[in-house]
């Protein structure tokens, strides 16, 4: 299926992914607001815009009263949850940080907002010290499942098995437990990406976060600008998506900014190949311009107010509903109990 290239056969693959949808999620739309804490990272992943090794990079990180005003915001626009994403850092002060961030939202919301993390590896101690804090959801993409495209997109002292075994631990503590991949990496075949998706299988995964590789020329792949295609990463991505939905059916799929930026209707058309989930960036835009992994990020100046109803007013004329007000859980996480 992800060799499919007609573009009658593409389309009939969307369609179908979206049957599938369908029938075991439905066609409601949830929200997490995004936020995004700060680019700095102690980490050099060869792909990333913000990887330490970039000093082109002007550092941030959102005091805590603002992201706590942010949260609030969501909260009275009535987003089911928010996703709290920042580069990778382990010392004792940052996720004493995130500690306090987590009991301030749910104090805030009386329990009510969500809280998903993406802070990249960390112990087990520090990811039991934030679910015991109130968040309830982990992202963490594999990047890719096979090791030695791994090996060849990250220095040597980053590890795929550590990832790997963060993974399983952020499961067995009782996040419910999101990865993906980058679509569309150099050296990537279509057998690695249907490798990827049995690697959701094996793993249980409960929720993804796939979008297509987006080259940043101050990075080690920065070469590869040149000799980008977008329609054609747009459409890879949007296929993968579609074969996740048929194979894995009732997990959560996000339908990422990646896709946006490659195409302003990428969103909603990750919608129709099979996603249920929608990110909008809801960070100060003071801020949005210090975190670009990629380049080319859409929004970098659109408030966050007036891109949700532009948004709203998408998602209702491809036919959707929104679930504002909830949480929008996994149906794979439920259904594993
Ligand atoms: N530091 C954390 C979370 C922030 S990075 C972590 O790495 O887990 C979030 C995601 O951005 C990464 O998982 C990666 O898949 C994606 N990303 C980074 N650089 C990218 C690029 N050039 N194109 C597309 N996605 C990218
Ligand atoms: Fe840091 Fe995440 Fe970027 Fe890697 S992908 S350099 S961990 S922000």
């Amino acid at each position: 299926m992800l060799s499919l290239s007609a573009a009658d056969e593409v389309q009939a693959l969307y369609k179908h992914a979206y049957e599938v949808k369908k029938q075991y999620v439905g066609t409601t739309v949830y929200f997490r607001g995004l936020i995004e804490l700060s680019n700095v990272c102690t980490k050099n992943c060869y792909y990333c815009g913000i990887r330490s090794g970039n000093p082109l990079v002007e550092r941030y990180a959102i005091g805590k009263e603002e992201v706590l005003a942010e949260a609030a915001w969501c909260f009275e626009q009535r987003y089911g949850s928010i996703v709290l994403q920042a580069g990778e850092r382990s010392n004792a002060t940052w996720t004493e940080f995130v500690t306090e961030l987590i009991a301030g939202i749910k104090e805030l919301s009386q329990g009510q907002l969500g809280i998903t993390l993406s802070l990249g590896e960390q112990t087990e101690d520090v990811y039991r010290r934030w679910f015991e804090a109130g968040a309830h959801r982990y992202l963490l993409r594999i990047e890719t499942s096979n090791p030695t495209l791994y090996k060849m997109l990250h220095p040597a002292d980053h590890s795929y098995e550590a990832r790997v075994q963060c993974l399983r631990t952020l499961k067995k503590l009782g996040f419910q437990t999101g990865t993906g991949v980058m679509i569309g990496l150099p050296g990537q075949s279509v057998e690695d990406l249907a490798d990827d998706i049995l690697f959701f299988y094996d793993e249980d995964i409960d929720m993804l976060g796939m979008g297509p590789f987006i080259p940043h020329k101050d990075t080690p792949l920065g070469y590869l600008v040149a000799s980008y295609d977008p329609e054609q990463a747009v459409e890879t991505g949007l296929k993968m998506i579609a074969v996740c939905r048929i194979a894995l059916k009732d997990v959560n799929i996000a339908s990422t900014t990646a896709l946006q930026a490659l195409k302003p209707s990428g969103r909603e058309m990750g919608l129709l190949a099979g996603a249920n989930i929608i990110m909008p960036n809801i960070t100060d835009t003071r801020f949005r311009r210090g975190y670009q992994l990629y380049e080319g990020k859409p929004g970098l100046d659109e408030n966050a107010l007036t891109s949700r109803q532009s948004l709203e007013k998408s998602i209702l004329s491809i036919g959707e509903t929104i679930g504002y007000g909830q949480w929008g859980d996994s149906q794979h996480f439920r259904n594993r109990g």
